[in-house]
C-alpha cells in the first residue's frame, strides 16, 4: 500500500464547481483521491487554504469497511483568503515549508508527490529535493499551448519558464491524451518517454441516463423545444461565442434554445456580460438561458433534458463535461481538440469540428436536431463508449504508473481502458 502526498495547491478538491477557476481538476483530484483510497492507499491532498474558519483537515471520502480514509489537508500560505491567481506564486515557498512543517509533525512520510498544476508542480519539486521521493506531475493546462490557443490568451512568462523546469526535473508527467503529450514535447523540449498518457473519468453512477421528458419536467423545460447545452467555466478558451453562434445560424422545425451552465460572481462582470451583448447582437438573447454555476450531483438532470451537448473549446486538455454528457446518453458537438478527439467518435457518438467558427457547428446541429433517430443512435453509442472511462480506470492506471516509479515496476499498458 502507498502513501500518497497530492499537492492541488491553488485549488481544493472540495471546492463548488463551476467557478472561474474550479472544474476538471477539481474533479479529477477528488475521484482519483477517492478511488486510491478505496483501494487502501493513504491520500493526503495538500491545498492553501482560503479562509480562516474551516478545519485543519477535512474527508474527502469517509472511511468505510477499514479502509483509510482520503483527506484535504489545508496550509495557510499568504492570506487565509481567495487570491487572484497573479499572486499565487508568491506563498508557494511558504506553502511547501507548511507541508513539511504538517508532515514533520504527523510524523508521517509519503512514497510518493503527485502534483496537479505548474504551481503544485514548483511545491512538488521542493518537497521532492526535502524528502528524496518522486514526484509526478500532471499539469493539465499548459500555459504555451494556451497563450497558442486563442489570440487573446497571455500567460506569464514565468509559467512556462517554471512548466519546462518541472517537465524536466519530475520523475513523470502525466497527460491525459497523446495530443498534450505531443505538445509538451514540441513546446517544452520534453522526453516522450517520460510521459504516460492516461485519459480521464467520468462517474457511471452519477452520469446515467434517464428519461428526458422527466429531466425537462424537474428542471420546467418544455418538451417540444431543442435545447442545445454548454457546461464549464466561462471563460474564452471554452468557446461559447462559438455555440451562440452557431445556435443564432440553426433552422429547426421548432425553436432552438441554450442553457448555459457554469459562471460565477467572478465572470459574470467580464465574459458573461460580454456572452450577453453577444447574444442579442446575434437576436437570439430570449433563447439564451445563463444558468450560472449548478451542483455537480444536478447535472445529470441537465445533460439528459438537452438534445445535444456542445463543447467548442479552443484547447482542452481532455474535457470531463463531454464525458459526463455522453454518460447520460447525449450526442456531443465538439471542437478536434486535446482528448475531445479520445472521448468522441466522429459521426458515432458525435461530432468532432475541427475548425473554431459557427458555421461547422451550426451545420452539425443541425443535422442533430433534425433527427431523433439519429440522437438516439449517437446516444446509445455514446454511452457504451465512455464506459471504458471510469475512474477505478484511472486509479489502476495510476497505480501502474506509480508502482513504475516508485518500485521499477515494468510499464504497465493502457489495457484497462479497452474494457
Ligand atoms: N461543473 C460543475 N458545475 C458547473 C460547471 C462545471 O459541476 O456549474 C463541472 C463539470 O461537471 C466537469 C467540470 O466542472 O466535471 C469541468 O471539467 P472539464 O474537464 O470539462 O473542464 P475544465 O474545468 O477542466 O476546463
Amino acid at each position: 500500500m502507498y502513501r500518497i502526498a497530492i499537492i492541488s495547491y491553488h485549488t481544493s478538491p472540495l471546492a463548488s464547481l463551476g467557478g472561474a477557476e474550479t472544474g476538471g481538476l477539481n474533479v479529477y483530484v477528488r475521484e482519483l483521491a477517492s478511488e486510491l483510497a478505496e483501494r487502501g492507499h493513504t491520500v493526503d491532498v495538500f491545498t492553501r487554504r482560503t479562509d480562516v474558519d474551516s478545519p485543519d483537515t477535512l474527508p474527502i471520502s469517509e472511511a468505510g469497511s477499514g479502509s483509510p480514509l482520503a483527506r484535504v489537508v489545508q496550509i495557510t500560505a499568504g492570506p487565509p483568503q481567495y487570491e487572484e491567481k497573479g499572486s499565487l506564486p508568491a506563498y508557494v515557498d511558504a506553502f511547501a515549508d507548511g507541508v513539511a512543517t504538517f508532515v514533520a509533525e504527523e510524523g508521517v512520510s509519503y512514497d510518493i508527490i503527485h502534483s496537479h498544476y505548474w504551481l503544485s508542480g514548483l511545491a512538488g519539486e521542493k518537497l521532492k529535493a526535502r524528502w528524496g521521493v518522486p514526484h509526478i506531475v500532471m499539469f493539465h493546462t499548459l500555459g504555451e499551448v494556451k497563450a497558442r490557443s486563442r489570440v487573446s490568451e497571455r500567460e506569464p512568462e514565468p509559467r512556462i519558464a517554471a512548466e519546462t523546469a518541472i517537465s524536466r526535473n519530475a520523475d513523470r508527467i502525466v497527460v491525459a491524451s497523446k495530443d498534450e503529450q505531443q505538445l509538451l514535447v514540441r513546446y517544452y523540449g520534453a522526453d516522450a518517454g517520460h510521459i504516460s498518457v492516461v485519459p480521464c473519468g467520468v462517474n457511471l453512477g452519477l452520469f446515467q441516463p434517464i428519461d428526458k421528458e422527466e429531466a425537462r419536467k424537474q428542471l420546467g423545460l418544455r418538451e417540444d423545444d431543442r435545447i442545445l447545452l454548454f457546461v464549464g467555466r466561462i471563460e474564452p478558451l471554452k468557446g461559447v461565442d462559438i455555440l451562440l453562434g452557431a445556435a443564432a445560424q440553426v433552422e429547426s422545425e421548432s425553436d432552438c434554445f441554450v442553457l448555459i451552465v457554469g459562471g460565477d460572481e467572478s465572470t459574470r462582470e467580464g465574459e458573461m456580460a460580454h456572452l450577453r451583448d453577444l447574444a442579442s447582437q446575434l437576436g437570439i438573447a430570449e433563447r439564451v438561458t445563463f444558468m450560472g454555476a449548478v451542483d455537480h450531483e444536478r447535472l445529470p438532470l441537465f445533460y439528459n433534458a438537452a438534445d445535444v451537448c456542445v463543447v467548442p473549446s479552443f484547447y482542452e486538455s481532455f474535457g470531463l463535461v463531454a464525458l459526463e454528457a455522453m454518460a447520460c446518453g447525449t450526442p456531443v458537438v465538439a471542437s478536434r481538440v486535446g482528448g475531445l478527439s479520445v472521448a468522441i467518435r466522429d459521426s458515432e457518438t458525435g461530432y468532432l469540428i475541427p475548425w473554431r467558427c459557427p458555421e461547422p457547428f451550426a451545420e452539425r446541429l443541425e443535422l442533430l436536431l433534425g433527427n431523433e433517430e439519429l440522437r438516439r443512435q449517437f446516444g446509445l453509442a455514446a454511452r457504451k463508449e465512455v464506459e471504458r472511462f471510469r475512474w477505478s480506470n484511472v486509479a489502476e492506471a495510476v497505480l501502474g504508473l506509480y508502482a513504475e516509479v516508485i518500485d521499477g515496476a515494468p510499464a504497465m499498458s493502457q489495457a484497462v481502458f479497452r474494457n
